[in-house]
């Protein structure tokens, strides 16, 4: 009897992976940083016994989506998983609005992992793969493929075995003759509604002007490259594979906001450098115009960065439109839910790489669904020239990403023991004062939300 009550008393002692039956959420906070590469918002899950759960908030999202969340999470045992998540997904959506959901659903995961003690990837299944495959995503602001040809070959250099670079509108929007456009549509382009406080309501106008330029879908915008315009294009990719060669897979983005019809006629143009894929030529919504885009190219085809949820992919993958999927766990809906993704692809014969422009939560979450899901084939990885950017945390391997690839440690939960607050707090979003701060005027949101009657 006194043994067991000695047992007892020294369970008390112990704060981490404890008595995960009684692990409770205690509280939400945020850090917002910008420049690893991009802003996003890394989350913490407080909890009862300690232990803290990473997540992380998309890309260009708000630290809003998350925040919205804690009161309908404090309280719950943070190993309840899959409950919460079906209880807060309504209130994400497409692009940045699921970057709340998934943040709140990868930090339940590092929860549950480090409670129970069990790495993420081993809770989905186990293991594919001993490392995971990063491909290396490349701005191409330079108007020579031959020079960003070299760009890619320091890549190569480096140890890189998949690459990613720009092709498209935006590479040629200044020659003359390589773009039908409407007249003063392409100037809009070049401005981008940024960051920060605003101090005029006029800066305010001029910012949303912005937004509804860039959100006006590809088939309205009038947009068509020209045949000076495709021979640019074919030339710049004819030089960059003159120097990384023909043997490394080289992905292609950001054709811009161009018809569907010239999406087309630069796919075949390019055919015979053949691209690992063709990314976000249209938006996803339009699934038949995906079946036609696939149909009349041997280019393979790829969406995905920007869906909700395995319902909004599985329309894409009935029409056989896409030949590759690109889900983005931190809009996808998070851990789980890009699992059953890449089955559902899996299962008509689609690849799946993952998106990923963020920190390193980001890259754990994502490395270990890449894992534990067998038709994986690439990760991106956005930060090679961000020299801070595996300083964020610790506990993992240094450099992260080595030789193109991250190996996944059999630690609980993501594998990370924590964040580096001074290293944060160097780089953090314009207006922000400060990282972890009180989040108390969220406890008490509440609104009668039922997307049924
Ligand atoms: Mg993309």
């Amino acid at each position: 009897m006194l043994e067991a009550d000695g047992a007892d008393e020294a369970l008390n002692r112990v704060n981490t992976h404890s008595k995960p039956s009684d692990l409770r959420i205690t509280d939400l906070r945020v850090a917002e940083i910008t420049g690893a590469p991009f802003a996003s918002v890394l989350l913490k899950i407080y909890t009862n016994q300690g232990i803290v759960g990473l997540g992380e908030v998309r890309d260009g999202a708000s630290a809003t989506y998350a925040l919205m969340l804690k009161s309908r999470l404090l309280g719950e045992n943070p190993c309840n998983i899959d409950r919460l998540f079906r209880r807060i997904k309504q209130f994400g959506g497409h692009g940045r609005q699921g970057g709340g959901v998934s943040a709140v659903e990868i930090a339940l995961w590092d929860l549950a992992g480090k409670a129970y003690g069990v790495p993420v990837y081993q809770m989905l299944g186990g293991r594919f793969r001993e490392k995971v495959r990063v491909y290396c995503d490349t701005d191409a602001t330079v108007p020579s493929g031959t020079e960003t040809g070299k760009r890619l070959k320091q890549r190569m250099e480096l140890g890189f075995t998949f690459l990613k670079m720009d092709l498209g509108l935006m590479q040629i929007a200044d020659v003359p003759g390589a773009v039908v456009s409407p007249a003063g549509s392409l100037e809009g382009y070049r401005d981008h509604p940024g960051r920060g406080p605003l101090k005029t309501i006029e800066e305010r106008r001029v910012c949303n002007a912005a937004y509804d330029l860039h959100n006006v879908p590809h088939p309205f915008t009038g947009l068509h490259f020209s045949d000076k315009g495709l021979d640019f294009l074919e030339q710049y990719i004819a030089e960059v594979r003159e120097v990384i060669g023909m043997d490394v897979p080289l992905a292609i983005d950001h054709i811009g906001h161009i018809s569907m019809q010239s999406g087309i006629r630069l796919a075949r143009r390019i055919e015979k450098y053949v691209p690992a894929w063709l990314e976000d030529v249209i938006p996803w919504q339009y699934t038949d115009q995906y079946r036609q885009l696939q149909d009349a190219t041997t280019v393979p085809i790829c969406t995905g960065e920007d869906i909700y949820l395995k319902e909004g992919f599985e329309p894409l993958l009935k029409s056989g439109g896409v030949s590759v999927i690109h889900p983005d766990l931190l809009t996808s809906g998070g851990i789980l839910e890009t699992k059953k993704i890449g089955d559902m692809a899996q299962d008509r014969g689609v690849a799946m790489v993952i998106h990923m422009a963020e920190s390193p939560i980001a890259a754990m979450a994502a490395a270990h669904v890449a894992t534990a899901t067998e038709n994986f084939m690439a990760l991106e990885y956005h930060s090679v020239d961000v020299d801070w950017w595996d300083d964020i945390v610790t506990g993992l391997p240094k450099p992260l990403v080595k030789n193109g690839f991250v190996t996944v440690p059999d630690k609980p939960g993501l594998g990370i023991d924590d964040v580096v607050d001074e290293v944060i707090s160097q780089h953090l979003q314009p207006g922000v004062t400060g990282i972890w701060l009180p989040t108390d005027h969220w406890d008490d949101e509440y609104s009668w939300d039922r997307t049924w009657s």
